[in-house]
């Protein structure tokens, strides 16, 4: 099962991959937003990571202290929006025992749902919901089928980055993408390939 050392690995593995993305990140903001989702990422990260020493004892722990900087250091709109992702999933692994599959799928829905419900986006309307809905729907399906954790982020991570991918040709209906009307069209979504981000990185800290 997975220990909260691991999911303290994800955190670290998802600071690393957006430090490693950064200029991509913004890149792609440059194109249909304001240029600066790479910078807020990586510093709502590096904030992040500066509180996990000493490492939080529970993921409930974890995931409330991830959400809580993030919401305080990213800005934009997705500081809250990834803010709300950690601080649904962290009660929803308080009696998680053993935190397996099936555990992590509930905590995952629990945070995609708020996201949904603070952001209003749909699939389609060409923003991270793209990456996080199709992850989730894959975790569940392979949890379902008796994956391991690892199994199931492999297949959560690969439908993210179809996901990411499906967002080029659409118009953006929320965020500010959705200003340039059909100028949205023919790029990437920056929070798709964030998100996408974050699931490559929960798939390697689970292998
Ligand atoms: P800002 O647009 O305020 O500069 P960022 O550049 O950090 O914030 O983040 C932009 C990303 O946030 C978009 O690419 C999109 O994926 C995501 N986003 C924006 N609005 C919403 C929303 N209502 N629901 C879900 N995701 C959204
Ligand atoms: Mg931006
Ligand atoms: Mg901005």
């Amino acid at each position: 099962s997975v220990t909260t050392e691991d999911l303290v690995a994800w955190i670290h593995a998802f600071r690393d991959a957006v430090q490693q993305h950064k200029d991509e990140l913004t890149r792609l903001d440059s194109e249909i937003g304001d240029a600066d989702h790479g910078s807020n990422m990586a510093r709502g990260l590096e904030a992040v990571v500066a509180k996990l020493d000493p490492a939080p004892s529970s993921p409930t722990d974890l995931f409330k202290t991830v959400g809580m900087t993030l919401v305080s250091t990213v800005g934009g709109a997705s500081g809250p929006l990834y803010g709300t992702l950690f601080l649904r999933m962290g009660p929803a692994l308080a009696d998680a025992d053993p935190v397996d599959a099936a555990a992590l799928g509930v905590a995952l829905r629990a945070g995609v749902e708020g996201v949904i419900a603070r952001g209003k986006a749909e699939v389609g309307d060409k923003t991270m919901i793209d990456a996080l809905s199709p992850a989730l729907e894959a975790w569940d399906s392979a949890a379902e089928g008796g994956a391991t954790p690892a199994d199931a982020a492999r297949a959560a991570a690969e439908a993210a980055a179809r996901g990411r991918d499906a967002t080029e040709p659409l118009v953006a209906r929320k965020g500010r993408a959705s200003y340039l009307g059909e100028r949205s069209a023919g790029h990437l979504d920056p929070g798709a390939a964030s998100a996408t981000l974050l699931l490559e990185a929960l798939r390697d800290a689970l292998a």
